[in-house]
């Protein structure tokens, strides 16, 4: 039987960055991926996320592995949100400092240049090998292939396969796995804002649109070509508007014209991509160990989030690098010791961001709308500006920083307590412009030492 090194499960783009990471140590590394070479064989996705939001987590272990440059080409900045209110009107939340964006970029694209990467430095990748089972006391992974089964052994075994992960369905067959999966109520579907006649963008392309109507909403990122790809997230049924109560042309009509009727004048093929488009579900994974013996999972086979955040590639990234630091800190002779601190290390700051993302989907279908919530923003931006380092906006935490995300929550919250004692001023839309600004610091610093 065929014996590998390290082993990784998933093609994806948390498999990828892994594979490129081992082989610049110096590693024999292999990877399988169930799906087929997409440059030989083309495949559509299926409705999944064509593009995300790639922020400083992601960069920094781009950055790490030599490939901010090569990606910067493909990515195209969004420096806030552009809001979208019912009557047609616009206004922009910055997400940061002037300058600080996040970057829309092709899932398809980003995977192919990562995969590509990985062999010229020479990963061995195996395409349409789906594997079915892992054999921890034997380290024996078995695949399905067109030509039948196959079995290989290998000293280590990441598994990046995802929120519905082999490696780690084979683990819950062993003993004290914990293992919680929640599906939320509401679903997804993509859509497009095709490039106008002339072949521009048909809105600002350094923004992430958002239209937020309270229960529900529809979101637009800029793609190369110069559409936008949307994702409307609705509830699947039981509300006013869901997608169980949109049947045929007139009733899709009828919800666009009267929500989202800007977006829907530049939406030509909204019936079609509708009817033919899946909707698809959004899942939470938590579970622990993360850790079998010499096997692991990485990136959504072990925590995967719901989309609110941005976060689920950039945290999937920043597992990369983690993992590789302790490898250069601990060198390559016991895997089981890596491995056992990296879930140790880690496991915090991945429940802390699930949380948050799961918090975050309530404030950008809902809060971004509220005059109170732009004023608040601006409060924190302000904070921020004259206290750099004792005030960071939890989204700046989380997004332009590489805090813990346990530490980011944590602060979070104590900031959002601290606010909130702010915002209950009944005059806070006159005098958030007067606020003395040193005492929100005072008192933040007191609660802390509490
Ligand atoms: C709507 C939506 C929007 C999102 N937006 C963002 C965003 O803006 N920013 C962000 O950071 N994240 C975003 N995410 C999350 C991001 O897509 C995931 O966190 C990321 O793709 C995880 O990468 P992965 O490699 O761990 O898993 P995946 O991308 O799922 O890759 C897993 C790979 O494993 C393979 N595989 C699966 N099972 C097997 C098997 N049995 N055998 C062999 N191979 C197998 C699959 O074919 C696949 O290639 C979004 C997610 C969704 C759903």
């Amino acid at each position: 039987m065929k014996k590998n090194e390290i082993t990784i499960l998933g093609a994806g783009l948390i498999g990828t960055l892994m594979a490129i990471y081992l082989k610049r140590q110096g590693l024999e590394v292999s990877v399988y991926d169930k799906r087929p070479d997409k440059r030989q064989k083309p495949y559509d996705e299926g409705g999944r996320s064509i593009n995300m939001a790639l922020s400083h987590r992601g960069w920094k272990a781009l950055e790490e592995v030599g490939l901010k440059d090569k990606v910067l080409p493909i990515a195209i900045p969004m420096y806030g949100r552009k809001i979208h209110d019912e009557h047609g009107g616009t206004s922009f939340i910055p997400y940061g400092k002037v300058n600080q964006a996040i970057y829309s970029i092709s899932r398809g694209k980003f995977n192919q240049l990562l995969a590509e990467e990985g062999e010229r430095l020479g990963v061995n990748f195996n395409f349409e090998h789906k594997c079915v089972n892992v054999d921890f006391r034997n380290q024996e992974i078995t695949f399905e292939t067109e030509q039948g089964e196959s079995k290989i052994i290998a000293s280590a075994i990441i598994g990046a396969d995802g929120a519905y992960s082999a490696l780690r369905m084979s683990m819950q067959k062993q003993i004290r796995f914990n293992y919680k999966q929640e599906y939320i109520s509401h679903g997804y579907k993509e859509l497009t804002i095709p490039a106008t006649a002339e072949g521009e963008f048909a809105m600002d392309p350094n923004a992430l649109h958002i239209w937020p109507r309270g229960k529900f909403m529809l979101i637009a990122l800029p793609n190369p070509d110069k559409s936008f790809t949307c994702t409307l997230f609705l509830p699947f049924e039981g509300t006013k508007v869901c997608f169980e109560k949109i049947n045929d042309d007139q009733d899709l009509e009828s919800v666009f014209k009267t929500y989202f009727d800007d977006a829907y004048q530049l939406m030509p093929d909204l019936k079609t991509e509708f009817f033919k488009n899946p909707t698809a579900a959004l899942i939470n994974v938590e579970c622990y160990p993360w850790v079998q013996g010499t096997s692991i999972l990485l990136g959504d086979a072990s925590h995967a989030m719901v989309p609110f955040y941005g976060q689920g590639m950039n945290c999937g990234f920043e597992d990369c690098s983690i993992l590789n630091g302790l490898i250069d800190k601990l060198g390559t002779n016991s895997w089981s010791l890596v491995f056992e601190k990296f879930q140790k290390k880690r496991k915090p700051d991945t429940d802390a961001i699930c949380q948050l993302a799961m918090e975050n989907f309530v404030e950008m279908r809902d809060s971004v709308s509220d005059p109170k919530f732009i004023i608040r923003m601006k409060i924190e931006a302000k904070l921020h500006e004259l206290y750099p380092n004792d005030w960071i906006p939890l989204y700046s935490m989380v997004t332009f920083s590489d805090m813990g995300y346990a530490e980011a929550y944590a602060q979070g919250k104590l900031q959002e307590t601290i606010m909130n004692r702010v915002m209950a001023d009944p005059l806070i839309t006159e005098n958030w412009n007067k606020l003395d600004y040193e005492d929100i610091i005072y008192k933040m610093e007191t609660s802390k030492a509490v």
